[in-house]
């Protein structure tokens, strides 16, 4: 049994950002466990649109190492053929870069090795693990959407689980992240983004969509909905094992790496996780209103979308969304959830 202080298990966005922050807040004796070797982990690191808003770098104070693309809109096309444009600042960063990144701000002992379960004993957590058993007295669960520290700790499940596919195809793009809205794309979308250069990087939840002459693809799992407990005594959950991506545009990378920060500063302190739970309670960045749009949105056929999208068919401003939110209160959660979820939720 390796006995430590800290284990963290994940070397994602979150797991990494919690690493470097304990070291930096001066807790020693942090082993990170992570299932994956290094190709694979690069690879599965790699199915993602790699879009952070700049709002969501200087939070987590992570630096992007090598910046893909900068983009400065989100044009949303709707079906009946209206476009709408939102300024945004932000990057397509390299993922794995960034990831490498973080690495380098830690002393943890990075290990491979698949948490198999995880129970409490006392005060302590004790993995079993593909590398032997772990015991420590602080546990982070930065496993991602399938967490076993999730299932065996707190014992929940988030409210869904959708199956992304993302492809990197030949093409250019102008700066947008675009997303293409319909009834087909099941309450989500198809988005196209610029990727490295003369790439694009294409994305819909499974079964919805298909593309041609792909030159790599993949898909994985994305958690939405509120799950409730993050806190267990010592042992907290981040990221994707705590549910936390935003429902409406599944920005994620940002609020893993912020959570991770979070919960690495309160253990360097030895709190009870109290003020961490209440983050997650509290802030509007995970506020249900975004699920409660999510859901409305599902049932939404194309005349539907076409008939929210009326007040805008002159081009988006915070004016016209504010008169649309009150001259049509039916819609103003959705209204209001995609201008503060496609605005600061990634
Ligand atoms: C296709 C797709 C595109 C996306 N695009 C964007 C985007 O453009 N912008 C954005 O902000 N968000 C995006 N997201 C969301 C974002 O990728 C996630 O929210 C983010 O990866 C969450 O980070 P995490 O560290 O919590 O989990 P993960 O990135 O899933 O990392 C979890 C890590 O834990 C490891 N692990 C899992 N189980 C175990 C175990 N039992 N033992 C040991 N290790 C384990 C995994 O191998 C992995 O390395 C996208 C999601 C998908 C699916």
């Amino acid at each position: 049994m390796r006995e430590c202080d800290v284990v963290v298990v994940g070397a994602g966005p979150a797991g990494m950002s919690a690493a470097a922050y304990l070291s930096e807040n001066g807790v020693g004796d942090v082993v990170v466990l992570e299932r994956l070797s290094e190709g694979p982990h690069r690879r599965y690191h790699s199915i993602c649109g790699e879009a952070v808003s700049d709002r969501m770098l200087r939070l987590t104070g992570v630096s992007p190492g090598r910046v893909l693309r900068r983009v400065d809109r989100i044009t949303i096309a709707f079906a009946g053929g209206s476009e709408v444009s939102i300024p945004v600042s932000g990057s397509i960063v390299d993922r794995n870069a960034m990831l490498d990144g973080l690495r380098s701000r830690s002393d943890a002992e990075f290990t491979r090795a698949t948490v198999r379960s995880v129970r409490r004993e006392g005060d302590r957590y004790i993995l079993d693990t593909t590398a032997g058993g772990f015991s420590c007295r602080y546990l982070v669960g930065a496993d991602g959407a399938h967490s076993v520290v999730r299932r065996d700790v707190f014992g929940s499940t988030p409210a869904e689980m959708i199956p992304i596919v993302n492809n990197i195809v030949e093409g250019s793009s102008d700066g947008s992240l675009r997303f293409t809205v319909s009834e087909r794309y099941r309450g989500a979308y198809r988005w196209d983004f610029p990727s490295a250069d003369g790439t694009m990087s294409v994305g819909y939840i499974k079964g919805t969509d298909s593309v041609g002459d792909v030159l790599s693809t993949g898909a994985r799992h994305m958690p939405i909905g509120r799950i409730g407990a993050v806190v267990d005594r010592g042992c907290y959950l981040v990221g994707d094992a705590a549910s936390l991506a935003n429902p409406l545009c599944f920005g994620g990378i940002g609020v893993a790496m912020l959570s991770g920060r979070r919960v690495a500063e309160s253990i360097a302190r030895g709190s009870d996780g109290r003020s961490y739970q209440r983050w997650v309670d509290r802030d509007l960045m995970f506020d249900d209103h975004f699920m409660a749009a999510h859901r409305q949105f599902c049932g939404w056929t194309d005349e539907d979308i076409e008939d929210a999208m009326r007040p805008f068919r002159r081009g988006y401003s915070v004016l016209r969304g504010a008169f649309a939110a009150m001259t049509r209160p039916s819609l103003a959660n959705v209204y209001i959830s995609c201008w503060i979820g496609f605005g600061r939720g990634w």
